[in-house]
């Protein structure tokens, strides 16, 4: 047997942040700060507090293999903190504002966090928790002497004072490729969150493959703008596809708003950007108010949630940016599939070619896919059979933290994503529904997904939800839940009217009711369980 003899290079995501600061060393990385002003930095200067912070944690006793909490926007002392935190063989466990106060508390004391790394907005969410939390050692607010607030929090310390302390004489902390580095919790719609564990290797490697140019097409001449959470799935690979290829990153802070999100597209020539859809509805009305344009802004890389016809048009039609519709989930680290064209698409008119990008497109190397059935036999790939949709990869998980859940791969080694799907000839996945939501009729499915995709077309329509409701005849049949857009009154037959001819008659909503208020998760989804429960027992007027 032959042996390759090339270099045992461990992949562990410290070399990313080393790479930045010796090649990108002046690249850019500006922040909106949750204080206000906007803050300005580069990968050097990065690399180097990155590594007093590393020396820091060191000195608070964080140890390797433990774990460390951000509850953090997207901004410069969270990027440090993740490097920081790596970097000494620590894990980094996100931890998302939006979850109820007692799933975080569940997720930081399931997960064992020993310090917490806090923005000063969210300093109430801990205090009224910490009392809870007998694991966390130290609350570290990120921001400076001067704007340190008041806080109940015990053993409350300065981001910047702990980081003036040290020098930066620091070399990472060695480790093996396949410890863990990162931790996020999925958001659990039932029964309790469990934990996705990425390593450095799958973090490098994932970085990698999303960063490619039928990805997120990451240069070092990009300005790339992540609107996505760094506490949202690994911040959809960003944190380290950016400084991988010297792209300059602005962050956005609080403020995910569409005005305040234009201004940082505008005054930092952003030349690409990311994150769910309903970020760009506030983005798009805002601009349509205003008047605005996008000119410096190429690509916008949308998922969390399957993308409206209306919004990939507007974008595309109105204000000549390229649409990446995207596929992924936390145990994914998290990309996995992307609507990049293949080669003869660009010469198809202008529907066709949005006909590709609303499907939720072609798997990144490093992806293996397939759909099977109930009995897990594998379905054809002609764009019309749905079923589970299975994936395996070097950067997706095989068990959750603590072996929540049981064992979660086949006996292949395939992980159930939950989502029902197709795939096409040319290997175009779409997404029909979560197996969970999918619409049983008469012993065929319905996507609910498709029919609020269209619904949402509709003018006076801001969203929609479809859920489906107890038949006696059919088992279930779709309701459509809609949320009118503001100052609208839309009827149930102008709606319904609209839909016609464009779905199949027998995926036509038995009905449609009115709401104020659309339920949604921490992670900006639908939350369709609680519309069941809410619309439980609703007698549909085809029913009777
Ligand atoms: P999360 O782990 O919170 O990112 O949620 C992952 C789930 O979000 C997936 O399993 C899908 O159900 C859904 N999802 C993500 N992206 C899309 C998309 N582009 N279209 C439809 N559903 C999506």
């Amino acid at each position: 047997m032959m042996r390759g003899l090339m270099q045992e290079w461990p992949l562990v995501v410290t070399s990313v942040i080393d790479h930045a600061a010796q090649w990108h060393g002046e690249r850019e990385m500006v922040t909106r700060t949750v204080e206000g002003p906007i803050h300005r930095t580069n990968y050097a200067e990065l690399h180097l507090r990155a590594r007093k912070f590393a020396q820091a944690l060191q000195r608070l006793g964080v140890g390797k293999g433990e774990v460390v909490g951000t509850m953090a926007w997207n901004g410069f002392r969270h990027f440090e903190a993740w490097y920081a935190i790596m970097g000494i063989g620590a894990v980094c466990h996100t931890l998302n504002p939006r979850l109820f106060a007692e799933q975080l508390v569940y997720i930081i004391n399931h997960a064992e966090d020993r310090v917490v790394l806090l923005d000063t907005t969210f300093v109430p969410i801990l205090e009224a928790i910490s009392d809870q939390l007998p694991n966390v050692k130290a609350y570290v607010l990120l921001t400076d002497r001067e704007n340190m607030p008041e806080t109940k929090l015990p053993n409350s310390l300065c981001y910047e004072d702990l980081v003036e302390a040290e020098d930066g004489n620091f070399s990472w902390v060695a480790v093996d490729e396949r410890d863990a580095c990162g931790l996020c919790y999925t958001s659990g719609t039932t029964g309790n969150p469990k934990g996705v564990v990425y390593s450095h290797r799958s973090n490098v490697i994932h970085g990698l493959a999303a960063a490619g140019a039928d990805a997120i097409g990451a240069r070092s001449t990009d300005n790339i703008l992540p609107v996505v959470p760094m506490f949202h799935a690994n911040a959809w690979a960003l944190v380290f596809a950016a400084p991988m290829a010297g792209a300059k990153m602005v962050m956005p802070g609080a403020k995910l708003d569409g005005e305040s999100i234009y201004e940082l597209l505008d005054s930092e020539k952003v030349s690409i950007t990311a994150a769910v859809p309903t970020v760009w509805l506030m983005l798009l009305q805002y601009l349509e108010k205003s008047g605005a344009k996008l000119p410096h802004l190429n690509r916008v890389v949308i998922g969390g949630s399957a993308v409206p016809r209306v919004m990939l048009e507007t974008f595309e039609r109105d204000y000549d940016v390229e649409v990446v519709h995207a596929w992924g989930m936390t145990e994914l680290s998290p990309v996995g599939t992307l609507a990049s064209f293949k080669s003869g698409m660009e010469d198809l008119s202008f529907d066709q070619q949005m006909d590709v990008k609303v499907k939720q497109g072609r798997p990144i190397y490093t992806v293996e896919m397939k759909i099977t059935d109930d009995d897990g036999n594998e379905l054809l790939h002609d764009g019309e059979a749905f079923g589970h949709l299975m994936v395996r990869g070097p950067a997706i998980a095989s068990a959750y933290l603590k072996g929540e859940g049981g064992k979660v791969l086949d006996d292949d080694g395939w992980f159930d994503t939950g989502d029902v799907a197709t795939l096409d000839p040319l290997g175009f996945m779409q997404i029909t529904d979560r197996a969970k939501d999918v619409i049983k009729s008469g012993g065929e499915w319905i996507s609910s997904i498709e029919i609020e995709n269209l619904a949402v077309g509709h003018p006076k329509v801001a969203e929609a939800a479809v859920i489906g409701v107890a038949h006696p005849k059919w088992d279930e049949r779709p309701l459509l839940i809609v949320l009118p857009a503001e100052g609208e009154k839309p009827t149930k037959e102008e709606i319904l009217e609209f839909m016609e001819d464009k779905i199949a008659k027998w995926w036509m909503p038995d009905d449609v009711t009115f709401v104020d208020e659309i339920p949604h998760t921490a992670t900006g989804k639908i939350q369709k369980l609680a519309l069941r429960k809410q619309f439980e027992g609703y007698e549909l007027p085809t029913a009777k």
